[in-house]
């Protein structure tokens, strides 16, 4: 059993080349340590200079993932909440822009005593003190660094994890380096050397990995990880090979069939309980099972080439439609290509509707239009943040109020149905300046929002500037909607539902951050059923 009062760490970095699935590592690490009834945190650190992930554009960055206390994450969190199924705070993400505001504002007040102020110790170390305060109270504690070893950006952050052991026990620390191993189709070769000097590169800033996971597009034969072996000193049990999944939700039982959960439970002397992965392994036969039948859901986007854009929303479809043991087919739908008069014919092969979360002017109109089709001919819709304050736009439209905008599409709209909180007037441009993270929603009886919670109190994640112009809600029964779901003071609308229509429900909140691969979130169960 660990010693209490003393976390242990898995520090995991990333070799070769980015965007090999280094999150989803960490995360399945974390997964199959949980599974073993050992309690884990888990913390990014991202090299890049912003201070939070809130002004990174999605369509390049991929989403902005929320916490339940309102920090503005990268999407790795997001990975982390679903496969290890708890909630993470702001210290679980730590950016440099962060850790130099920090440094740079104790500077100023003087907290140096007269000292230089410098990368190594003072950066480092804060970065160390982040990551020891965040361990805290844990068995585990996994630190995933961002960017690819040697990055210049991310050199801080790899200081920071090879200075920590001096401060906490190098038996109390685990490094596991991810790296791929590209296979030459031309010569039928899994080649290793990119791997090899990934971890040499990682070996000359300091740090010897414990473990390797070893990403690559096939299984390569017990040659080439025999050689990896023998060029970075990882011995072969501490290797696992990870080839293209299925399914992401496969890799920890991957991880642990490899024998990783073992390697590092031993080599960090916590207790050796068996994990307890029944449940993890029934979803994925759930998520792979390719015999299911399918349902097509349209999502009005307007980034359309990265996946990453929209991964919560599409976890949450897919999570809930294996509950149902369905698979989802999702098709993207470009937003500002739909218009009320063409709105049949590009969403009429679709079983239901979602628009997502969204910021800015372009395709808010198509969003709209969507949202009017699916009110009128009774498509399932589920309306995200954005989703939702268009779909106020669209019932006001179809209830003859053809000038009601929200004033992010037309700030001088004469019918500002949805329009700025007071208190974002000005901050427009700025970070952190939304409604953020977890607010109360007192949802009204005998609503579809009471079916599909059937709970009359919830908390959800927010993150938004407009809300519900109350100057209209005496208007909504006029327009055929009702406010199901509004704050415990009754002063902002949180969820709205079309009044006749077998299922058109819209929320202020983002859902799809709460929803867990095997914990569907009702909202996307409700929508899906219905679509079935
Ligand atoms: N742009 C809208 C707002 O700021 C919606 C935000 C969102 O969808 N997250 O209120």
């Amino acid at each position: 059993m660990s010693k209490r009062n003393q976390p242990k760490y898995v520090f995991v970095t990333g070799g070769v080349l980015s965007g090999i699935g280094k999150g989803i590592t960490a995360a399945s690490i974390g997964n199959i340590l949980k599974s073993r009834g050992l309690s884990v945190n888990i913390q990014k650190c991202d090299p890049y200079l912003n201070v939070d992930a809130g002004t990174l554009n999605p369509g390049e960055h991929g989403e902005c993932f929320v916490t339940v206390d309102g920090a503005e994450t990268d999407l790795d969190l997001g990975h982390y909440e679903r496969f290890m199924d708890i909630e993470l705070k702001q210290s679980s993400s730590l950016m440099s822009g962060q850790v130099l505001q920090k440094v740079i504002s104790d500077e100023r007040a003087g907290k140096y005593l007269g000292k230089t102020v410098q990368i190594i110790p003072h950066v480092t170390t804060s970065i160390g003190d982040s990551i020891i305060e965040t361990a805290k109270g844990f068995d585990v504690h996994i630190v995933e660094i961002g960017g690819t070893v040697g990055d210049y950006e991310g050199l801080s952050f790899i200081e920071a994890i090879r200075e920590l052991p001096m401060r906490v026990g190098r038996e109390n620390c685990v490094f596991v380096h991810v790296v791929y191993l590209p296979y030459l189709s031309a010569s039928g070769e899994f080649k290793t050397k990119p791997a090899q000097n990934a971890v040499r590169e990682l070996r000359g800033l300091g740090i010897v990995p414990d473990v390797l996971a070893a990403r690559s597009e096939y299984e390569a034969p017990d040659e080439a990880i025999e050689k990896l072996s023998l060029f970075s000193g990882v011995p072969e049990e501490a290797i696992v090979q990870l080839p293209n999944a299925k399914s992401i939700y496969q890799v920890p039982l991957t991880i642990e069939d490899g024998g990783i959960g073992k390697v590092i439970v031993s080599k960090l002397s916590l207790s050796k309980h068996k994990p307890a992965l029944k449940k993890w392994s029934n979803l994925v036969s759930r998520a792979t099972d390719e015999t299911a039948p399918i349902i097509k859901i349209g999502v009005v986007a307007k980034y359309l080439n990265n996946q990453d854009t929209y991964m919560s929303v599409f976890e949450a479809l897919k999570a809930a439609a294996w509950d149902r043991n369905y698979q989802v087919d999702i098709d993207w739908i470009d937003a500002e290509k739909i218009t009320t008069s063409n709105a049949v014919k590009l969403l009429s092969h679709v079983d239901g509707i979602v628009v997502p979360g969204g910021f800015g002017n372009r395709g808010l109109e198509g969003k709209v239009a969507a949202a009017q089709y699916a009110l009128k001919e009774k498509i399932p819709y589920l309306g995200l943040c954005l989703g939702l304050q268009m779909a106020v736009v669209a019932a006001a439209r179809n209830a003859g109020l053809e000038d009601a905008n929200s004033v992010e599409l037309d700030p001088n709209t004469k019918n500002p149905v949805i329009n700025t909180m007071n208190d974002q007037r000005g901050k427009e441009a700025t970070g952190g300046t939304m409604r953020l993270g977890n607010y109360p929603c007192k949802i009204q009886k005998h609503t579809l929002a009471d079916k599909t919670y059937k709970k009359s109190k919830i908390q959800e994640r927010h993150r938004h500037r407009y809300e519900c112009n109350n100057d209209y809600r005496d208007d909504y029964p006029k327009w055929g909607i009702d406010a199901s779901g509004v704050s415990p003071d009754g002063t902002l609308v949180e969820m709205i539902e079309a009044v006749d229509h077998p299922f058109f429900l819209a929320s202020q909140f983002h859902p799809e951050l709460a929803s867990r691969p095997n914990k569907p979130h009702p909202m996307f169960v409700g929508f899906v059923s219905a679509l079935i």
